[in-house]
């Protein structure tokens, strides 16, 4: 990007550089793809721009819905603005199917359906490896206060709902995400971060014998194959849908 803009901030995924007002910042999709806490890795020439794409869309479409998110509006090829926004350093995650890290913890069966969302809340810290959290550790660690706990709760659960009907209409299945928050200027909790392949397990139902097919990262993460054009398909469908 135009070195001219401020970074202020680096992450795996994205690059974060000041804007001229100061309530809002500019967000750079970055090509890399990282999995297992960066041990891997790899670039994937367009990914940026089809998260950037991805992410807008779906942020749209949450704000037609009345939930408060970051984001602003696209501009070109990878480049998103977005709210400036205080982030609250939590892992919202929410699962409709068991797999993953659940699997890995738990004797639940990957791709058992839950009877109801269930929340996991992990801290974001890279060096400790986004440790899973209880209430008491939040309340200990001072984080966020109950209050506030419950609201993001509440909005990820209402997030889930509209996600899931916008995923099925285009023939995939939400089976679990990650959100992240944060606090605005005017103090109110608002959605951040992105929503994009990188950070949810969409699964094609497409599929006629029930195989589990994967359109996001686990295509990285397992060596699947076919990483940019499970990107594209979920791009186009969208697309196609709205
Ligand atoms: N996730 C994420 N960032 C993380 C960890 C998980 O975006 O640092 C997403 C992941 O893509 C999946 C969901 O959160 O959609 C649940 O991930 P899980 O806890 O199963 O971890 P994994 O086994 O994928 O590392």
């Amino acid at each position: 990007m135009n070195s001219k803009f401020e970074l202020i901030y680096e992450g795996k995924a994205k690059k974060i550089f000041a804007h001229e007002d100061s309530d809002k910042v500019i967000i750079e999709f970055k090509d890399d793809a990282t999995a297992f806490n960066a041990i891997k890795k790899a670039k994937f020439e367009g990914k940026g721009e089809l998260n950037c794409l991805i992410s807008s869309k779906i942020f749209e479409f949450l704000i037609k819905n009345n939930i408060p998110t970051h984001y602003l509006e696209r501009k070109n090829d990878n480049l998103m603005i977005a709210q400036k926004i205080r982030i609250i350093p939590l892992e919202i995650v929410l699962r409709n199917i068991a797999y993953g890290s659940l699997c890995k913890q738990t004797p639940v069966k990957p791709g058992s359906v839950l009877e109801s969302p269930l929340i996991d809340i992990y801290l974001k810290n890279d060096n400790l490896n986004d440790p899973l959290l209880t209430k008491d550790r939040i309340n200990l660690l001072k984080i966020i206060d109950d209050k506030d706990l419950e609201f993001i709760c509440k909005m990820t659960l209402r997030i889930n709902k509209l996600l899931k009907t916008f995923f099925y209409n285009i023939n995939i299945e939400l089976v679990d995400f990650k959100l992240e928050f944060g606090y605005n200027s005017n103090g109110q909790i608002i959605l951040g971060d992105e929503i994009s392949p990188d950070n949810c397990r969409l699964w094609d139902l497409n599929q006629k014998n029930g195989t589990i097919v994967s359109l996001d990262k686990d295509r990285f993460r397992n060596d699947l194959g076919g990483f940019i054009e499970a990107y594209s398909e979920i791009n186009k469908r969208i697309n196609n849908f709205i």
